[in-house]
C-alpha cells in the first residue's frame, strides 16, 4: 500500500483541510497508518473478522487491498455523504466477498477435508 491517498493529514499539510482529525473516529490524526491499522473502526472490523474466522488476523503493511479498500470506501462515504456503515455490516460485506472468491476457485468434487472448513465458512 503506497502513501498516495489524500488522507486528512496530507490535505491539512497542503492547505486543503482545516484540520487533520480522522473522519471516522474524530480522535486521532487521519494518516494512512491510522486509518488502515489503528483506527477504532478498523480494529472493530478486525475483531469481528477474527471472531468469524476463529483465529487471529495478522495485519501488516503488505496485506491485500480488500479490507483497506472497504475502509477507504467507508471513510469517503462518511466524508461526502455523512454516512458510515456499522463495522458489523462492513465485516459481512468482506466475508461475502471472500466467500464469492473462494467459490470461484473451488475445484469439484470438493475433498472431504475441505468440506468441513468450506461449510463452516458458508461457502458450500
Ligand atoms: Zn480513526
Amino acid at each position: 500500500m503506497h502513501n498516495g491517498l489524500n488522507v486528512k493529514d496530507k490535505l491539512c499539510r497542503i492547505g486543503y483541510s482545516a484540520d487533520d482529525r480522522c473522519i471516522i473516529c474524530d480522535s486521532h490524526s487521519e494518516t494512512q497508518d491510522h486509518l488502515f491499522f489503528k483506527c477504532s473502526y478498523n480494529q472493530q472490523i478486525l475483531k469481528l473478522m477474527e471472531l468469524r474466522c476463529g483465529f487471529p488476523i495478522l495485519v501488516n503493511r503488505n496485506m491485500g487491498t480488500g479490507m483497506p479498500a472497504k475502509v477507504w470506501t467507508q471513510r469517503n462515504n462518511a466524508r461526502v455523504n455523512n454516512v458510515l456503515l456499522r463495522p458489523s455490516k462492513v465485516t459481512e460485506q468482506i466475508i461475502a466477498e471472500v466467500q464469492r472468491r473462494i467459490r470461484g476457485k473451488i475445484k469439484h468434487p470438493v475433498k472431504s477435508n475441505d468440506q468441513v472448513w468450506l461449510t463452516k465458512w458458508g461457502v458450500l
